[in-house]
C-alpha cells in the first residue's frame, strides 16, 4: 500500500490515536475533526498587460476554544483545501503547545509570486484582503507571513483591512514592518526558537550545538535565522538547500554570506568553497543535527532510513510523514516535532499583537527573553507529557495540545 501523505489525514490520525490514548471524551475529535468555518473566493485581478486574470483563495478557522485564531497566509502554486486544513489545525496545537491564549488559522492564494510583477502582486495582496475582511478581526482571527509571504505583503494587507473598516487596528495582522507596528525580534523568531528547542534538547538527549554539525534543507526565513543562531553557538552549518540544489561543506558554511549569496543569484547553488548537491540531499547527511525547513511530506519511508541526523528539528510544518516517524523512532532518532519546534514564529506574533494593543512596544532583548522561556517551558511540558504517557515527543506535543484544547471547550461549554 502506498504511503499516505495527504496533511489533514495525517493530522487527523496522530489527533484521534492521542485523543484515544488520553481517554478524551468522543465529543471532542467530533469538534476537532473538521474546521470551524472555511471562506473560499477566487480574485479577479488587473494585470499587467490589461488581462484580469482570477485567482483561487482560501482562509479557514479550525478552532477558536483559547481565543482568536491566528494563523499564516501561503502563496504557493500548489495549495490545496487539505493542505490548508491542515495547517490550520496545526496552529490550534501549536499554540496550546507554547500555552498562548489563541486558536488555530491557515489562508492562503494559489498563485506563483515569481511569475507576478510587484504591482500585480499587491493589487492580487489586496483584493484578497478585502475578500477576507469580514472573516478577520483583531479578536477574531489574526493572519500573518508564511511561505513566500513577507513583512511587505502584511502591510498591504494591515493597509487594505485599514481602508475596509475605517480603523487603524495594527493587532489585525503581525509579521509587520516594525515602522507599522511590527515587533522587534519576530523577523527571526521561527528560526530562533527552533535553535532554542535544539538547545534545550542537547541538554536532555546529548546532541552536541557548539562543535556539533548541522544540515538544512530549504534556506529560506525560517532556516537562515535558525542557522545564524546555530553557527553562532559554534555549530557548523555543513549544508543547505532550496528549490533550485543546495550546497555542502564539511568545513562549514556562513549563514550570512550564504544568505546574501542566495539574495544577489536567487539560490544557494554556486556559493563559492562548496560542493553542489541536490534539494533533498541535506536529509542524508551526516551531521548531528537535521533541520527540515522547506516544506511538508519531505522524509518519507522511503528516504527516513538515510537520515544519519541524532537529532531532526522540524521547522517546516509536516516535513515528517508518520511512516518516516515510526522508522526515525526504531532508528533512535529525536525528533522535536513542528508544532513545538517552529512555535517561534506564532509567539513573537503573539507578543507582536499583544503590544498592538497595549500600543507599548518591548525592546528586542525583552521580545527575546520571553520567547526563550517560552521555549525553554514548553519544551519541559512537551519532554513531561511524552514521559508520562510513554511516547514520543510529537505525541507528547500533542497530548499536551489536546488536553489544554479540551479543557476550554469543555468549561466553556462546546462539549
Ligand atoms: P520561505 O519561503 O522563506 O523558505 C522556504 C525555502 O524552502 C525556500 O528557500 C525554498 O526554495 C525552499 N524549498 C521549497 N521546497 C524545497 C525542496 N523541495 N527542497 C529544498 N528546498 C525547498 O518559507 P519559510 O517561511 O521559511 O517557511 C518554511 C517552512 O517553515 C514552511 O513549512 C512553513 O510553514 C514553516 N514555518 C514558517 C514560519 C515563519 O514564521 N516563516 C513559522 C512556522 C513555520
Amino acid at each position: 500500500m502506498s504511503e499516505n501523505t495527504n496533511p489533514w489525514q495525517i493530522q487527523l490520525r496522530a489527533v484521534k490515536e492521542v485523543s484515544e490514548m488520553m481517554k478524551l471524551p468522543p465529543a471532542f475529535y467530533e469538534v476537532v475533526s473538521r474546521p470551524k468555518a472555511i471562506l473560499h473566493v477566487s480574485l479577479p485581478v488587473k494585470m499587467d498587460d490589461g488581462s484580469v486574470r482570477n485567482f483561487d483563495a482560501f482562509r479557514i478557522h479550525h478552532n477558536d476554544a483559547r481565543g482568536p485564531t491566528k494563523g499564516g497566509i501561503r502563496y504557493h502554486p500548489h495549495l490545496d483545501l487539505d493542505m490548508e486544513m491542515a495547517l490550520a489545525a496545526w496552529m490550534t496545537w501549536k499554540c496550546a503547545v507554547v500555552d498562548i491564549p489563541l486558536g488555530g488559522a491557515k489562508g492562503g492564494i494559489t498563485c506563483d509570486v515569481k511569475h507576478l510583477s510587484r504591482g500585480e502582486l499587491e493589487r492580487l495582496t489586496r483584493a484578497y484582503t478585502a475578500a477576507i475582511a469580514r472573516f478577520i478581526g483583531v479578536d477574531l482571527d489574526i493572519p500573518a507571513p508564511d511561505v513566500y509571504t513577507d513583512p511587505q505583503i502584511m502591510a498591504w494587507i494591515a493597509d487594505e483591512y485599514y481602508r475596509c473598516t475605517g480603523h487603524i487596528t495594527p493587532g489585525i495582522i503581525t509579521g509587520k514592518p516594525v515602522a507599522l507596528g511590527g515587533s522587534l525580534g519576530r523577523a527571526g523568531a521561527t528560526g530562533r526558537g527552533s535553535f532554542l528547542a535544539a538547545t534545550e534538547a542537547s541538554k536532555v538527549f546529548g546532541t552536541p550545538i557548539q562543535g556539533g554539525s548541522v544540515s538544512i534543507q530549504g534556506f529560506g526565513n525560517a532556516a537562515y535565522y535558525a542557522a545564524v543562531d546555530f553557527h553562532n553557538a559554534g555549530a557548523k552549518i555543513v549544508a543547505a538547500s532550496d528549490t533550485r540544489g543546495g550546497v555542502y561543506n564539511r568545513g562549514g558554511i556562513d549563514p550570512r554570506k550564504l544568505i546574501e549569496h542566495k539574495r544577489l543569484t536567487g539560490s544557494v547553488v554556486g556559493f563559492p568553497g562548496c560542493s553542489e548537491i541536490g534539494s533533498n540531499e541535506p536529509l542524508a547527511l551526516d551531521c548531528d543535527i537535521l533541520v527540515p525547513a522547506a516544506m511538508e511530506g519531505m522524509i518519507t519511508a522511503k528516504n527516513a532510513r538515510d537520515v544519519k541526523a541524532k537529532l531532526v528539528v522540524e521547522a517546516a510544518n509536516g516535513p515528517t510523514t508518520p511512516e518516516a516517524d515510526r522508522i526515525l523512532d526504531e532508528m533512535g532518532v529525536k525528533v522535536l516535532p513542528d508544532i513545538y519546534a517552529n512555535a517561534g514564529g506564532v509567539t513573537v506574533s503573539y507578543f507582536e499583537w499583544a503590544q498592538n494593543r497595549m500600543g507599548y512596544y518591548w525592546t528586542e532583548d525583552e521580545v527575546d527573553e520571553r520567547l526563550g522561556r517560552v521555549m525553554k517551558r514548553s519544551f519541559k511540558d512537551v519532554l513531561e507529557q511524552a514521559e508520562r504517557l510513554g511516547v514520543n515527543m510529537r505525541y507528547g506535543a500533542y497530548a499536551l495540545a489536546l488536553g489544554r484544547v479540551e479543557e476550554a471547550m469543555r468549561l466553556r461549554g462546546i462539549i
